[in-house]
């Protein structure tokens, strides 16, 4: 057992008037000023009957009083259930029943969804805005316990419905300290958060604050603007983004370049192409790509300063606390064969929420099945290749949609592209893609020539479709299977 004090609290003792949180319009506050709102608002959720242990559902985009309402949930150890807010009522009211969820806190941009949740699942709600900061905490949580729950935190849904991602104290610590260990600590850091906090992806900073001590650039969504704007002009120097924010930030800079504060652009979520991280090093931007997921409380490998150029393409190595193989039919795969890739160490969940057979299936001695594919060169360093639900199978040969979408973002014209398998009574299946052109003029045969000059035969696409966007979930992940929806819509026509 490892008993920390509060996180907030202890970093309001040491640190009280260094900026904790700075939002876009130059408001600012201080890590003294967080910890009295969450201690406030953890008052007047107590005095509402909430208690350690409840289920709390939290509706809401990123605001300063989101992150304020994470850490008043703490105060209390209430287990926070962070809603996705681009979800339907339906969804919404699965998580609420399936996480058992006690109480419900919404932004009020949510208004009529909370009201409309509250009379379907009888769950008492509260309205962030309505949460008085001047009541005092006499019975707070003052101290952290590494074992105990802090969140129920569901995944993306890429692949199927989300699932409850159950995550420790512990699992948080070991992600903010191996992330220090990998990055460093500079006096002036400042991380710019614009991914949505509901995710692992934002959370985690949140803590990287408070564990550290350095102000987080608060932006309620990504914009690019002021995104670019906060890199130029503020100082920033960490930006966590995935692959579609940056590839837009590198569309905006240009010719231009960003100013020597900014020492990291993380990457993560998903696959990166490489002509985007080639244009990136050609524009000097410090690109740090990595792997994670919820299931291990966010980035788990990230490639070092040292290895950016010289093995592009790569996620890197498990950070310091971390262990990772490829195993393929219950045996460790030796470098540059592909495989599951598996993982264990402090920031890997337990377990997901009541799902026994989700547990049964993907861990094993601590370690845990991720479902996705990659191999390890022989300098030990990951590459993933894609996801095992989403690979293709056509004639024997294990074909990667991500490898064919990478080669067709290549292609003039092509603003974005998606690859999924279907089937076919010849090869089992074949990989048809899906492309947003910004060139009228490209058409099925421009994509499918450069496919051929670029690609095995076996990995041309069998049909082009060309749609006005990709589906993408709120982590901007690319949704395959709906994907398949459309080829079924356009098969009814
Ligand atoms: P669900 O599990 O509900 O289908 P999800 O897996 O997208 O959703 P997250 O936990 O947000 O939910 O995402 C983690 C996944 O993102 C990883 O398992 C992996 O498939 C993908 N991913 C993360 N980093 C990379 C990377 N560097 N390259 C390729 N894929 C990545
Ligand atoms: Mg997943």
């Amino acid at each position: 057992m490892t008993i920390t004090p509060n996180w907030l609290e202890k970093r309001a003792y040491l640190s009280p008037n260094k900026e904790a949180i700075v939002l876009p319009d130059g408001t600012t506050y201080t890590f003294q000023q967080l910890k009295d709102d969450a201690r406030s608002y953890a008052a007047y959720l107590q005095q509402q009957g909430f208690k350690k242990g409840d289920h709390i559902a939290v509706l809401s985009s990123n605001s300063y009083e989101m992150a304020v309402i994470i850490h008043a949930l703490h105060y209390i150890q209430a287990i926070s259930f962070l809603l996705n807010v681009r979800l339907t009522e339906n969804e919404l009211e699965f998580q609420i029943n399936d996480g058992e969820v006690q109480g419900l806190i919404y932004h009020p941009e949510f208004e009529e969804t909370a009201q409309s949740l509250t009379k379907r699942t009888s769950i008492k709600a509260c309205n962030l805005f309505d949460i008085p900061s001047d009541q005092t905490l006499d019975q707070g949580q003052e101290e952290i316990n590494f074992d105990d729950i802090s969140h129920t935190l569901y995944t993306s849904g890429t692949t199927g419905y989300p699932k409850g991602v159950q995550l420790t104290y512990g699992n948080h610590f070991w992600n903010a300290t191996a992330s220090a260990f990998n990055l460093g600590l500079h006096d002036h850091d400042r991380w710019l958060l614009s991914l949505p906090m509901f995710h692992v992806g934002g959370l985690s900073i949140l803590y990287r604050s408070v564990i550290y001590g350095i102000p987080i650039h608060l932006h309620e969504k990504f914009e690019l603007e002021r995104v670019h704007e906060d890199i130029m002009k503020r100082g920033v120097t960490i930006v966590s983004v995935v692959t579609v924010m940056l590839e837009q930030l590198m569309r905006r800079l240009g010719q231009d370049r960003y100013p020597e504060t900014l020492r990291c652009m993380l990457l993560g979520g998903g696959p990166a192409p490489k002509g985007l991280l080639e244009t990136c090093q050609e524009a000097n931007v410090p690109v740090f790509q990595s792997y994670g997921m919820t299931e291990t409380a966010s980035q788990f490998c990230t490639l070092d300063q040292e290895n950016m150029l010289s093995k592009i393409g790569s996620a890197g190595k498990p950070l310091f606390p971390g262990q990772l193989k490829i195993v393929e039919n219950g045996r460790d795969c030796p470098s540059q064969e592909v495989g599951e890739i598996v993982v264990k160490g402090p920031s890997v969940t337990e377990g997901y929420w009541k799902r026994p057979e989700a547990n049964q299936a993907a861990f094993n001695d601590g370690w845990l099945k991720t479902g996705d594919l990659g191999y390890l060169d022989e300098d030990g360093f990951l590459f993933v290749v894609d996801r095992r639900k989403d690979l293709i199978i056509s004639g024997g040969e294990n074909v990667y949609p991500a490898e064919i979408e990478a080669t067709i973002k290549r292609i003039n014209g092509v603003l974005d592209a998606g690859v999924v398998g279907v089937a076919d009574d010849r090869w089992g299946q074949v990989p048809v893609a899906f492309v947003v052109k910004s060139d009228g003029t490209l058409d099925e045969t421009g994509v499918i020539s450069f496919a051929q000059e670029h690609l095995a035969k076996y990995k041309i696409p069998k049909k082009v479709y060309f749609i006005d966007e990709l589906p993408r979930n709120a982590s901007k992940k690319l949704q395959r299977r709906k994907l398949l929806d459309l080829i079924d819509r356009e098969g009814e026509k």
